[in-house]
């Protein structure tokens, strides 16, 4: 991919060029610099904002997020574990501002895909290039008993803020002795190493804080990402404290059902669980506004593995965690590669220039304990209709402390370079 464009292009004589493609009257930019409107800003939609911006300043761009700070799942565990403070975790739009993204607060609520029009906040977005980028939403009604509401007895945990630090505040509310419960979801969900990491945050916290109090893992998967790390370190750093619980032939641990009076939970099998503090994560689903325009396939929102254009509407980009881009992960930094790809395509779509094969990136970081993390990642290339890993790596059992240090410095400067590449900040330097 390449932004090497001719930037005359854009503005007055890419607006004749589109004009005249895009069908008489269909919009109208021929006056103007060509309008992009993305949905949601995350990762994934807030990343698209910067890099067409950095690739073209003259393009209107703008951005719909319904929240003024966007605080990241990811390291939301770390702060659970004590290894990050809630701040860190918390950014604005500032930076985007300042290279001239219009930054709307408002939440979307609908898309006319013909008249190519946005509804948010009760006004309407023209735009010439959508990307819907909404992350994920809460399917509540997948165990028996949990809702919204309950939500806030039981955090899940799993949309980032508030809920994050409801759990975090009954952990600590928690009396040492005390059994915390985590119900892990089925796949496909956000981030899968993502509750196992977390299950080390608070296993370390335990062991620290409350060394008499254990947690039990109730999952409904046979196997898990990263697992043969977990499990050495769930061994190694937290015995008698982390119990994990995989389903298998004759045990199935997923929770079909909750009683959040007695917090109880019960599993598939019929077992009972009764649990202090209670971590529920259930299934998800693509955002919302996905579903509304007619994105989804079920649940998820299948798209063109070379360019994240929707398979279901055409002319629309969807990215991010909404999408089913198998075999890459829901995961930040594969929104952010995604992102990457879609604002090229645009910038080249929109200059009317070749548009390259997109190479695809993921690495997951996973913190066991202090100074010891442990990475999974690949490469991907979209084929028939997937995108195929290539290059797979995984950390192993019984690596050395001196790598496992190494995995850690890598993800904090990870952490930074992702967080200035979405939302255009300058990240301090690290002592
Ligand atoms: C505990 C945990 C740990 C994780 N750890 C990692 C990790 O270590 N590494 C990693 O790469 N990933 C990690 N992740 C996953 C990562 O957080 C997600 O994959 C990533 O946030 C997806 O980005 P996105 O832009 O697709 O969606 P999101 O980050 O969810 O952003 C979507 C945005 O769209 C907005 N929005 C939705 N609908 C609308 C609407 N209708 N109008 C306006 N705005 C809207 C939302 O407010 C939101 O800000 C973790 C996740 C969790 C839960």
């Amino acid at each position: 991919m390449t932004n090497n464009y001719n930037r005359r292009e854009l503005g007055l004589g890419l607006g004749a060029t589109l004009a005249g493609t895009a069908g008489a009257g269909s919009f109208a930019i021929a006056q103007a610099a060509a309008k992009v409107v993305i949905i949601g800003g995350g990762p994934g939609g807030a990343t698209v904002a910067h890099q067409l911006k950095r690739g073209e300043p003259k393009l209107d761009v703008t951005l719909i997020e319904v929240s003024r700070i966007y605080t990241t799942c990811f390291f939301s565990n770390l702060y659970l574990g004590g290894f990050r403070s809630y701040a860190s975790l918390q950014h604005n739009y500032d930076g985007l501002r300042k290279l001239g993204v219009k930054v709307v607060h408002a939440r979307a609520t609908d898309v006319n895909t013909t008249a190519r029009t946005v509804m948010a906040g009760g006004r309407s977005y023209g735009y010439d290039r959508l990307v819907v980028a909404p992350g994920i939403e809460i399917k509540y009604d997948s165990i028996e008993g949990y809702s919204e509401k309950v939500a806030q007895i039981m955090p899940h945990a799993y949309l980032p803020g508030a809920q994050t630090q409801l759990l975090k505040k009954q952990l600590e509310a928690m009396r040492n002795g005390g059994t915390v419960v985590m119900v892990a979801p089925n796949n496909p969900y956000r981030c899968p190493p993502g509750p196992y990491e977390r299950a080390a945050m608070i296993g370390h916290y335990l062991k620290t804080r409350k060394p008499k109090s254990k947690l039990v893992i109730l999952d409904p998967k046979r196997a898990f990402s990263k697992q043969p790390v977990f499990m050495e370190a769930y061994d190694k750093y937290y015995k008698g404290i982390i119990e994990m619980n995989l389903s298998n032939e004759i045990d199935d641990f997923a929770v079909t059902k909750i009683d959040a009076k007695t917090k109880t939970l019960t599993t598939k099998a019929g077992k009972t669980f009764k649990a202090d503090v209670a971590n529920v994560i259930p299934q998800q689903r693509a955002g919302a506004i996905a579903h509304k325009i007619g994105l989804s396939q079920g649940d998820w929102c299948p798209v063109n593995g070379e360019n994240f254009t929707s398979t279901k509407v055409k002319g629309v980009y969807v990215l991010g965690d909404a999408t089913i881009a198998a075999e890459m992960p829901k995961s930040a930094f594969s929104a952010n590669s995604q992102a990457k790809v879609v604002a090229n395509d645009i910038l080249a779509s929109l200059a009317g220039k070749q548009k390259f094969s997109p190479n695809f990136r993921n690495t997951c970081w996973s913190l066991l304990a202090p100074n010891d993390s442990v990475k999974i990642g690949a490469g991907y290339v979209p084929k028939g209709g997937k995108l195929d890993p290539v290059g797979p790596f995984v950390s192993k059992p019984g690596e050395g402390a001196d790598l496992r240090k190494a995995n850690y410095e890598e993800s904090l400067d990870w952490y930074d370079g992702i967080v200035s590449d979405s939302f255009a900040k300058t990240m301090r330097k690290r002592t």
